[in-house]
């Protein structure tokens, strides 16, 4: 069998594993500040540490898991975009958006999806398997050697890339702590935000944990017939119960949620589903994000014009519900999310 991947520990655990093999206390702290501060990627680089410890360390644990095949960077130089393999062969891709002063990563929960949204490129792969939290974050301890070389850290981790992170809730909660620790990574629990689908038990549950991680809720629709052609899963969790749960997780929390909205062009981009969209948000702490779609291969649907993506903010900011308009970052590179896997995948079939 493959050794465990030592990103899959958290900090007790590589402490246990430590004193079972007899090594003094503080030996753990600093094999974590070495993964985590350092951002030393092999037992090589443990130059402080024995050089039997190391050996073993190498010998009982996997450093590796992600293997990048292709990196497409934007011609702006802005966004840049890695397809990974898993060491079972399984496609995932992390993105990296530098905007003026941060350095945001989209970061995938899963290979494949099996939520099945019809416009989404993953979605239309199917669903691979579940990563396990040390793969969820090796995509961002990899972009964050890049960019400690430039003098550079990431600043926000958006879990937007493959798959549905609460539909692997545990994995996807526990490398955001792990990337959380305070004697590790430590990026703040409020630079993470998490974007569901809308599986009503997992914004109950994420509610319920009180976490600082910020959260946003794809709509892409206001009544249940036009959302459920979109997003099968509204057939399991209609609106109403996704709205109700989203409602709770504001009083509870107090926290701003967002919603996600991509326009398509003559589908969801009309005056009427901005009004009905504004009845179901209001006096609700919200945002409304809406990007054009990012076409794919597998869906006739077109993105909606500039004309139209302004007068459906426009519709939604009479009735005082606040809204922006994504840009499309990196279009040119198939930046969005399971586009490059989805057709390296066809490619690869064909
Ligand atoms: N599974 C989660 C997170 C990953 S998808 C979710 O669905 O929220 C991240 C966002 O990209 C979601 O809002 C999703 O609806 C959106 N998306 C997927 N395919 C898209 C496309 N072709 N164009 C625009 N947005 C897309
Ligand atoms: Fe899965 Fe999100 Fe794509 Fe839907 S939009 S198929 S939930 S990754």
């Amino acid at each position: 069998m493959a050794n465990r991947l030592i990103y899959d520990l958290d900090l007790l655990e590589l402490k246990e594993t430590l004193a079972s093999w007899g090594e003094p206390g503080y030996r753990a702290a600093q094999i974590w500040q070495g993964l985590y501060q350092q951002l030393w990627a092999s037992p090589d680089e443990f130059t402080a540490l024995p050089r039997s410890l190391r050996a073993k360390l190498e010998g009982s644990f996997s450093f590796s898991s992600l293997r990048p095949s292709i990196i497409l960077e934007s011609k702006d130089g802005e966004t840049r975009k890695t397809l990974f393999h898993l060491p079972d062969d399984r496609p995932i891709e992390a993105v990296l958006m530098r905007y003026a002063t941060r350095r945001t990563l989209c970061i995938s929960s899963q290979s494949g999806c099996a939520m099945g949204c019809v416009f989404c490129a993953t979605g239309q792969m199917g669903f691979g398997r579940n990563l396990t939290s040390g793969e969820i974050v090796a995509q961002v301890l990899y972009y964050a050697r890049q960019l400690q070389a430039q003098g550079e850290t990431v600043s926000n981790i958006v879990v937007m890339g493959m798959g549905e992170p609460f539909h692997n809730y545990e994995a996807t909660m526990a490398a955001i702590d792990r990337l959380n620790h305070p004697e590790g990574f430590n990026l703040g629990a409020r630079r993470f935000t998490i974007s569901t689908v809308g599986l009503v038990p997992g914004i109950k549950r994420f509610t319920a944990e009180r976490r600082q991680v910020n959260l946003a809720v794809s709509l892409h629709a206001a009544d249940d017939d036009l959302r459920a052609s979109l997003l099968p899963v509204n057939r399991r969790y209609p609106l109403d119960e996704v709205l109700a749960a989203c409602r709770e997780y504001v009083e509870q929390t107090r926290r701003r949620i967002t919603f996600e909205w991509a326009l398509i062009q003559g589908v969801n981009d009309t005056p009427e589903q901005a009004q009905k969209l504004a009845r179901r948000l209001k006096g609700m702490l919200t945002h409304v994000n809406v990007i054009p779609l990012n076409p794919t291969t597998r869906y006739p649907g077109a993105p909606t014009t500039r004309q139209r993506a302004d007068a459906f903010q426009a519709e939604l900011e009479r009735h005082g519900i606040p809204c922006s308009i994504r840009l499309r970052r990196g279009i040119d590179i198939q930046a969005g999310c399971g586009q490059l896997a989805g057709q390296n995948n066809s490619a690869a079939t064909r």
